[in-house]
């Protein structure tokens, strides 16, 4: 159907909505049924079987496969049982079989998390105006539309106040199109015109606006289109990228080592297909197959963690930058503060008036020297509180049966604050608007920072004493502007006094309304100004210069939002964490101030800046002055992203926040970007690396300690797994190349470890305790010191050293174990090194939970995945050494009490010296 053709009310007629209420409930639950959800088909899922084919396409896998045939013929012209190669296989399957799960499991997570940052849409139903998540929408609700939403839907307007679309997604037009309720277009009019539709996908960039959705789902343009909306990203993090390379060095390496081995193995006499299977041994030794899986799974386990602490990572890679954050600039206004504005303070011709009243309750009295106010005496003081309810877009919700909390605002804090007062004087909101109903507006934007509305005035008539039947007065209009007091200033040419009545405004009333501005910011008062002009026509075009001049200034008012409580202690962590934390607002220097002095932000020699300044200041000069400046005021956005480039130019890892359209591009440039879930719109969401879902600066501080916790635990595993490898490599390397001197009594080239050990221990044994030091919960002290330099390579100094200890100690452990076995048979000789390393990987993984801390400081048993994982690679071992069935596959003999005796000390070898070098590197704060 052609709805752009139908005039708003023929469409509203056969969508079956109810203009004033919108759908019930029950009848959008019916029509969700009948339409199905709005959302855009996915794109397919990969399915199991090449979910599969990808976990065998791997190298080590493509060399098992091979290893397998080979044994297989082997086996097979020797008429021998096909054991080695089947069991091969068999590990290949398991293999395969628990990376798909692993994969499955981190889609589905990933799924879950694009639900919860799926967008929301504002909504009449019920008769109320509400937020559901976008993708309930059904054909016939009514949407409204604000600046920096995504339409959620194909709209038929009702309804365009100075709104503007940028229809990208659509048309690849990028300039927005100014969009018109009312005009009625041609069946066949292109995309590009039909102005009273608002499509799917495209972004509101300017007003605001009312529409009835006509389209949902696949059946939007978009969806014919059928063009995948942005997704989540899921490339690789750098992290990742990093492993990936240390893999492939790794398998370089080893593919080096094994030629030179089997070389020297032929060249010493070794049997050719003997040699093949040991330099296959090796190859499975040296690469650290778990590592990838395992790192994706404690990325994605972090970032649940995270969702916990409000905090929703939207990609993976910022887990890592999140913990090498050096700066966080944060907003003041409901990130620092609670956003819930009180006014406490008005300011009117040179008086000062008190008022009371706690939350949005509208109770509250207005004193002035703690005398009762009398608003005859007053009548400006009241103008002040209209003008400042009418230019306003909040809503004060009352429900009786939530007792306390019964008044809720919804919208904007501050402008709901504004209602509260003057609902504290008397004049209810729903009331101003009747006698005052709104013609026009030009809507708030933090870059003018202020608002216009326009007024016709309802008289009554003369001959009829009802209120309700009134006219519109023809020759009078209101317009009021509200917004910073300076800003106001500039376009007054007049000042209301008490009486209500407009006086020229001369140099000396305009410095007693600016020091009485200063005085109240002084308090940490955000202070608005009032203004507003009569006229008797109205210009042709809403534009700023026909309305914003020759106003009369009313008055000033003033409200306080005090700190969160939980930000002080959520400072002091960054601190000592070395994070630097900058307030940004656009409220005044002495506001910002006095509130950044009470949350303990800012430091003793250290300055507030204001956006005017930093426009004096080329960009070296900023750089030089970002490192001493704690407070940015009065900034508009665009400074935001002069002063990330700045921070960024000084080598800082900077996270910044934002809500607004505005924001993006200083969010965008951000090392991390981080979007307000709650005051925070869709393109801001949709650019940021992180969103936080309680706008709460405390909850970015703890993204940044789980940041660091996740990676200091990616630290841990690497450690663990490089070191068994690297151990590995040379317990098979050493005998082959050097084992006529190191092994004299065998008289042959031999391998300590057969392929199908070397397999069970990277693939079976190794996995589990990995990934249980991905769980571990992080040290104490982990927001005690410094970021990590982002640069620093993940094997650090500190962790070369412990590797290269790991690596002798382990070695050193299983190949005396395998010498002693020599003494009396080569298979009980193999199975004492393969218990040895086994069992000493475990134990010594409990050792790796922490790189500084001594294991009985950080409690042996108390992680308890890590227990589960020992134990159950522990019994595995058993099992293939105790029970006959496995005996002949892995090449192992029972073991008795004596041998145990025997390897007991050199279990317990690594982990010893593992505790030595923390001991000893730790003392010389070789640290991280
Ligand atoms: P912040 O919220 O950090 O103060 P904004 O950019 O949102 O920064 O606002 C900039 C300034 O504009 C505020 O300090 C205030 O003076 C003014 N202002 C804020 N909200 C409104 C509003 N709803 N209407 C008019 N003026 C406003
Ligand atoms: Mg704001």
């Amino acid at each position: 159907m052609a709805w752009h053709a139908l005039n708003a009310h023929e469409t509203i007629r056969r969508l079956r909505t109810p203009l004033e209420s919108g759908l019930t409930t029950e009848e959008a639950a019916r029509r969700l049924a009948q339409f199905g959800p709005n959302q855009l088909a996915e794109a397919r899922r990969r399915t199991f079987l090449q979910m599969v084919v990808a976990q065998l396409k791997s190298f080590v896998v493509i060399l098992l496969i091979v290893a397998a045939v080979i044994s297989g013929i082997i086996s097979i012209s020797q008429h021998e049982p096909l054991v080695d190669s089947a069991a091969i296989i068999a590990i290949v399957i398991l293999n395969a079989v628990l990376g798909v799960i692993q994969e499955s499991r981190a889609e589905q997570a990933l799924a879950a998390l694009r639900q919860l940052a799926a967008p929301e849409a504002q909504v009449l139903r019920d008769g109320r105006r509400q937020t559901i998540p976008a993708r309930d929408l059904v054909p016939g609700d009514i949407v409204f539309l604000e600046a920096g939403n995504y339409v959620p839907a194909d709209l038929r307007l009702l309804e365009a106040i100075n709104l503007r679309i940028e229809e990208a997604a659509l048309t690849g037009e990028s300039i927005a199109v100014e969009k018109d309720a009312t005009s009625l277009l041609q069946e066949n009019a292109p995309l590009g015109d039909r102005k009273n539709t608002a499509f799917m996908g495209t972004l509101v960039v300017y007003g605001r606006g009312r529409g009835v959705v006509v389209s949902t789902g696949m059946r939007t343009q978009l969806g014919m289109i059928a063009t995948l909306l942005q997704s989540m990203e899921e490339e690789e993090t750098p992290l990742q990228r990093k492993l990936d390379q240390l893999g492939r060095t790794l398998g370089i390496a080893a593919l080096v080592i094994c030629g030179l081995v089997f070389l020297t193995g032929i060249l010493q006499g070794g049997n050719i297909l003997e040699m093949f299977m040991v330099a296959v041994s090796l190859a499975i030794a040296a690469v650290p197959e778990g590592l990838p899986a395992i790192v994706t799974i404690s990325l994605a386990l972090g970032m649940r963690e995270m969702i916990r602490r409000h905090a929703l990572i939207r990609r993976l890679s910022s887990v890592e930058t999140l913990g090498s954050a050096t700066v966080i600039c944060s907003d003041k206004t409901g990130t620092l503060t609670q956003n819930a504005m009180t006014v406490t303070r008005l300011w009117v011709d040179g008086t000062f008036i008190e008022i009371n009243g706690r939350g949005y309750v509208p109770e509250g009295e207005f004193t002035i020297n703690g005398q009762p106010v009398d608003f005859n005496e007053y009548p400006a003081v009241l103008t002040a509180l209209w003008i400042g309810a009418l230019n306003n877009d909040a809503v004060l919700e009352v429900n009786p049966n939530n007792g306390e909390n019964a008044y809720r605002v919804v919208g904007d804090p501050t402008e709901g604050a504004l209602l509260v007062a003057a609902a504290k004087a008397g004049a209810l909101p729903e009331q101003l608007q009747m006698a005052y109903p709104r013609e026009d507006e030009i809507p708030f934007d933090s870059v003018r920072k202020r608002m216009v509305t326009v007024h016709a005035v309802r008289a009554p008539r003369a001959d009829d004493a009802s209120p309700f039947n009134e006219t519109i007065s023809p020759n009078v209009h209101v317009i009021t502007v509200k917004g910073a007091p300076d800003e106001v200033l500039r376009l007054c040419r007049y000042y209301q006094d008490r009486y209500d009545q407009p006086q020229p405004l001369d140099e000396a009333s305009r410095q007693r309304i600016l020091q009485a501005n200063d005085a109240m910011t002084r308090e940490a008062l955000r202070v608005l100004g009032v203004a507003y002009r009569v006229v008797p026509t109205l210009p042709e075009h809403t534009e700023p210069e026909a309305l914003e001049h020759d106003l009369v200034f009313v008055g000033l008012i003033g409200m306080i939002d005090p700190p969160r409580p939980e930000v002080i202690p959520a400072l002091q962590k960054a601190t000592r964490a070395g994070i630097r934390t900058l307030m940004i607002t656009g409220d005044y220097p002495n506001t910002a101030r006095a509130i950044a002095e009470a949350i303990g932000l800012l430091h003793p020699h250290h300055q507030v800046l204001t956006g005017a300044q930093l426009d004096a200041m080329d960009d070296a000069t900023l750089q030089h002055e970002v490192q001493r400046t704690d407070v940015f005021a009065r900034v508009s956005p665009q400074h935001k992203l002069r002063i990330v480039e700045a921070l960024k130019a000084n080598e800082e890892i900077v996270a910044m926040t934002g809500d607004g359209v505005n924001d993006a591009p200083a969010i965008k440039r951000a090392d991390i970007g981080i979007a307000m879930g709650i005051t925070g719109t869709d393109v801001t969401k949709e650019t940021a690396d992180m969103v936080l879902m309680d706008d709460n600066y405390a909850s970015i501080v703890a993204a940044v300690e789980q940041g660091r916790i996740i990676y200091s635990n990616i630290r841990k595993f690497v450690y663990y797994l490089i070191s068994c490898n690297l151990a590995e490599i040379f317990i098979i390397f050493l005998p082959t190349a050097f084992g006529r001197w190191l092994f004299p009594v065998a008289g042959r080239v031999l391998s300590p470890l057969l392929p199908i050990q070397l397999l069970w221990l990277n693939l079976i044994t190794d996995g589990a305790p990995a990934l249980a030091l991905g769980t571990e919960k992080g040290e104490p002290d982990i927001m005690d010191h410094p970021p990590r330099p982002p640069k620093e390579p993940i094997i650090n100094r500190f962790m070369q050293i412990g590797v290269a200890a790991q690596t002798v100690a382990i070695t050193a452990a299983t190949l005396l174990a395998f010498s002693l076995g020599l003494r009396q048979d080569t298979t009980l000789a193999g199975t004492l090194a393969f218990v040895t390393l086994s069992s000493s990987e475990l134990l010594r993984a409990y050792t790796a939970r922490s790189e500084r801390y001594p294991l009985l400081k950080i409690g042996v048993f108390s992680n308890r995945w890590m227990n589960l994982a020992v134990l159950s690679s522990m019994a595995l071992l058993l099992m293939v050494v105790y029970v006959p069935f496995f005996n002949p596959i892995f090449a192992t003999v029972p073991l008795t009490w004596e041998h145990w005796k025997l390897i007991l000390p050199l279990i317990f070898l690594p982990a010893v010296v593992a505790e030595i070098t923390k001991a000893v590197l730790g003392m010389r704060k070789v640290q991280r």
